[in-house]
């Protein structure tokens, strides 16, 4: 609007209509009804306002909502017409009622994302949800005796069934089971650890710090590469509380090594009648190995092995909703239940509503693969996603243009949440490159970007100059929204 000057300034600016007569214009009512006046009233003042910035070349960029380029191409009278400012009104609204937490399409090859929502929940647990948020239900109340209840019990005895544990308990999260069992068990006492074990998951969970934030101290044995059984029994002392086993997520320490697997462990821990915790992180309730997936150490192998406490994720491998389980020793399990900060940390209705049917699906494993979301998505075989990419390559070729090539192509998804890191799975997707042939990151990430902007968001990556899309995390009921999308694209 800079050549917009002087007097032909000030003759546009008297035409901007009043807050009220936009506010009462046929065109704004529709609004009304919609949104109600309080809103209608904050979007009016904000367009009038952005316009006067507008027109006065100083778009103040903080109420920028329409941008400015909006205004160009237009004849300069119509940009105070009351038909434009009513559309200005409800893009206003439309934008501000958009929900911030929306739904995306996942094609990042990595099927538990930790920044996308980890496990997608089966239809069983959201139904659950739904008939737990709507009506009252008996979460604290025992149905049995008519008096009060502990939320737990719904959930303890189908917990112990799958894992072999002899009680459980819930928290809201995995990195919460663990500072809980440290603060219960180990306060102003030492917890011996293997250096090799310390490890960081991300998102700041590094155990040292539970550890710290638990006031447990930590007792560090052996050397990185290296711990041997002498190590940690020259480490205990009178003020042992534990020995603690952490499932080495997110990475694997290869070459030179030794660590000392749990059955060894724990008969020492048990000589100096001392318990032992095992952070078991992704914690699978049943063999991944029949499915062709990578072994991962069950919950219950872990018991037999003779842990005494275990604490694993709800959504991770398991399939279920954010949630830590913490299984093991009735007596342990019931020191940790008393503790001030299991009250901080229980879950909600929603999160035992989601939890109870997933677990319940581990009890007809026959039926797991297909019915457990997580572990469908896991095991999908290539061809599936390739059948998919090779329909869906043509129609983001037409959308994109000649500046980029698509074609269908073999990849490798990953599991994620730091489960087997180190192990990928053959999947199939599209992957975009430029069609000169040479580099050109500014291009992709500007086509990155553009996935990201649209109604329900893409999110693929950049690899060796190439935007991939893996196809794994894309089922058949959602072929068709992303195929419609892929039109809209625009280079
Ligand atoms: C993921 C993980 C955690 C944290 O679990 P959240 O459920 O994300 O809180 C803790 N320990 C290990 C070993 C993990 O893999």
């Amino acid at each position: 609007m800079s050549e917009v000057q002087g007097s032909q300034l000030n003759a546009l600016l008297a035409r901007v209509p009043a807050v009220e007569r936009l506010m009462s214009s046929a065109t704004v009512q529709p609004l009304l009804v919609e949104y109600g006046r309080t809103q209608v009233l904050a979007a009016v003042r904000n367009v009038l306002d952005t316009l006067r910035h507008e027109l006065q070349g100083t778009a103040a960029q903080q109420r920028e909502i329409c941008s400015a380029d909006q205004l160009k191409g237009l004849p300069a009278g119509t940009i105070c017409d009351e038909p434009h400012l009513a559309e200005r009104v409800a893009a206003v609204l439309a934008q501000r009622a958009q929900s911030r937490l929306r739904t995306v399409f996942n094609l990042t090859g990595t099927v538990l994302h930790t920044n996308l929502g980890r496990a997608l929940l089966p239809d069983e647990a959201v139904h659950a949800v739904v008939e737990v948020l709507t009506r009252p239900a008996n979460l604290e109340f025992n149905l049995a005796t008519g008096s009060r209840g502990d939320r737990d019990d719904l959930i303890d005895d189908l917990i112990c069934e799958l894992t072999g544990a002899e009680a459980a308990t819930v928290v809201n999260n995995n990195a919460a089971a663990v500072l809980l069992t440290l603060s219960a068990l180990a306060a102003k006492k030492e917890v011996i650890v293997s250096r090799g074990e310390l490890v960081e998951i991300g998102g700041a969970f590094r155990i040292p710090d539970i550890m710290s934030r638990a006031g447990a101290k930590l007792r560090e044995v052996g050397a990185t590469n290296r711990t041997h059984l002498k190590d940690y029994e020259e480490a205990i002392g009178l003020r042992t509380a534990l020995l603690m086993k952490v499932h080495c997520s997110n990475y694997a320490i290869s070459g030179f090594t030794k660590s000392v697997e749990l059955d060894e462990l724990a008969p020492l821990a048990h000589r100096h009648t001392l318990p032992v915790a095992v952070d078991l992180g992704s914690g699978t309730l049943v063999d991944l190995a029949q499915w062709g997936l990578p072994r991962e150490p069950t919950v219950r192998e872990n018991i037999v092995a003779g842990a005494d406490l275990v604490t694993f994720s709800g959504d991770k491998l398991l399939g279920g909703p954010q949630a830590g389980m913490i299984v093991g020793r009735a007596e342990l399990i019931r020191k940790i239940k008393k503790h001030p900060l299991k009250r901080a940390l229980r879950v909600g209705k929603l999160t035992l509503a989601a939890l109870e049917p997933v677990l319940r699906l581990y009890r007809a494993p026959e039926f797991l693969r297909e019915r457990l979301t997580t572990l469908r998505l896991l095991t999908r075989p290539a061809a599936e996603m390739r059948t998919f990419a090779e329909r869906a390559a043509p129609v983001l070729q037409r959308a994109l243009g000649e500046h980029f090539a698509v074609s269908a192509e073999p990849m490798f998804s990953q599991i994620g949440s730091g489960a087997l890191p180190v192990e990928q799975l053959p999947s199939y997707g599209l992957v975009v490159r430029h069609a000169s042939g040479k580099r050109n990151g500014r291009a992709l990430m500007k086509l990155e970007k553009a996935l990201r902007e649209l109604p329900r968001p893409v999110v693929g990556r950049i690899a060796d100059d190439a935007l991939r899309l893996d196809l794994r995390c894309l089922e058949a009921v959602d072929e068709g929204a992303f195929l419609a999308q892929c039109e809209e694209v625009r280079a």
